[in-house]
């Protein structure tokens, strides 16, 4: 059977590098599976999906390298989700409750008073119709609940109920069935939380894998029974680690840095990005993948950890100047304008991608040596004046730089740095940047002897 993965974003945001990460596992397990990728946007949320973070969500994907093969909205499937509802309605399994939040908060507070678990009591489940138009006459809409199926004959009697899958990523699971509330699967104005569209849409849509963050396991277990009262068979489950900031918060949405449109605009590489999202926390080590055919040869779901990891920019801006430095001029041109490097960015870019993090970082290099302000120190004056004799003539090539400081060692008595570092300094105005050997051609000598009066 073709391997069917998803990535199902609510679109009420932009996606971090922590959704990014489920995006690029599920798009990598697909690759390897030669199986197909569908971005379905958990948008049942109406108050809060918004169609231009459908499109942000869509474009960021998109610089991360992932072209879905499906794109689906839940809120254009709700026929389909209403009679399903409807069905489980009529057998009993779903049942209106009225709770307000601040009643469930405070049933929350007795039970954590006397050290029990915060497991809804059924109440909802136990009310007479006479009762419910009671209730609804005091203007109160019913929320629905799913009964687990945690119990024998009396849902009041609810008993361990183990639950198993062998997850892609972490084994053997097991959730117990009573240890959890009954979950609401329709708020009470008529909108569905994602937990049934999400298992109507898996099984609908033939999804073969759900691989998502850790927060989702105990969903697992409620959408395992949610398969089962369907009858349908469940998918593979995979659960991978969560990222936190350095300081081990969650990400979130709010965290605007991590988000894959701020990456981008910073500059940096998607591969960089990628190579970081898919490969941290877990086994092996963290390397700046040049593309993404050779992150999907090098990415092994079961490699994945167990424990949270920490996601730190320095680590992100290391990947970056590994694979900048890697980059040819061919890679880049693009992103420049045509007039760019005088001309020269075939030259340019070679002597100036070593100390780059960023591909951006090369205009600015490019404006410091071009309008630099020579700076040449008192004691080095003479020797400056001398080695403006021995530049070699036209037209300065990769060896000339060589040849002329080898001719200056003589005549002058210096070596080392006392023979490089007046003469950097003259020609870019600073005691440090790319190899002089590959920028002195392109200042040319013009400049070059300008520099040196
Ligand atoms: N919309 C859910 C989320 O973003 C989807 C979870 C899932 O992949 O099933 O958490």
């Amino acid at each position: 059977m073709t391997s069917k993965v998803r990535f199902a974003p609510s679109p009420t945001g932009n996606i971090h590098i922590g959704n990014a990460r489920t995006a690029l596992i599920n798009w990598i397990y697909a690759q390897q599976k030669n199986g197909e990728f569908i971005l379905r946007f958990d948008d049942t949320d109406t108050a809060r999906s918004k169609q231009e973070y459908a499109d942000g969500i869509l474009r960021d994907l998109s610089w991360l390298g992932i072209e879905p093969d499906q794109i689906e909205y839940q809120s254009k499937r709700t026929d389909s989700y209403r009679k399903i509802t409807d069905d489980l309605i009529s057998r009993g399994l779903l049942y209106a409750c009225y709770e307000t939040p601040e009643e469930l908060d405070r049933k929350r507070k007795r039970l954590a008073a006397r050290g029990k678990p915060p497991v809804y009591d059924r109440t909802g489940l136990k009310l007479t119709d006479e009762e419910r138009t009671a209730l609804e006459r005091e203007g109160r809409q019913p929320h629905w609940r799913f009964v687990l199926p945690n119990y024998d004959s009396d849902p009041f009697a609810p008993k361990r109920t183990e639950i198993h899958w062998d997850d892609l990523v972490r084994g053997e699971q097991t959730v117990d069935l009573a240890s959890i509330s009954d979950p609401v699967l329709v708020r009470a104005d008529g909108s569905w939380l994602y937990t049934l569209p999400s298992v109507i849409d898996d099984i609908e849509m033939g999804v073969t894998q759900i691989i998502r963050g850790d927060d989702h396991v105990t969903n697992t277990g409620v959408q395992l029974a949610l398969f089962d009262v369907l009858g349908a068979s469940a998918p593979q489950f995979g659960h991978h680690n969560l990222l936190t900031t350095a300081s081990g918060e969650g990400l979130s949405k709010r965290l605007g840095s991590l988000s894959i449109q701020s990456l981008a605009e910073d500059s940096y590489e998607p591969m960089a990005v990628a190579s970081l999202a898919v490969l941290i926390g877990a086994a092996g080590a963290v390397e700046a993948m040049p593309s993404m055919p050779a992150l999907v040869e090098r990415f092994d779901i079961s490699a994945i950890g167990k424990s949270a990891a920490k996601f730190d920019m320095s680590e992100l801006d290391s990947l970056n100047k590994k694979l900048v430095r890697d980059l040819e001029w061919s890679d880049v041109k693009d992103r420049f304008g045509d007039d760019i490097f005088a001309g020269n960015g075939s030259n340019f870019w070679p002597a100036i991608r070593e100390n780059l993090e960023k591909v951006s970082e090369a205009e600015d290099w490019w404006q410091r040596i071009m309008d630099a302000e020579p700076v040449i120190d008192p004691e080095d004056r003479d020797y400056v004046g001398l080695a403006k004799e021995y530049l070699p003539p036209e037209p300065l090539d990769e060896n000339a730089w060589k040849s002329w400081t080898d001719a200056l060692k003589v005549p002058s008595g210096r070596k080392g740095k006392a023979l490089f570092m007046p003469l950097r300094k003259a020609l870019t105005g600073m005691d440090h940047g790319p190899d002089m050997a590959k920028i002195l051609p392109i200042i040319g000598r013009e400049k070059t002897m300008a520099r040196l009066s």
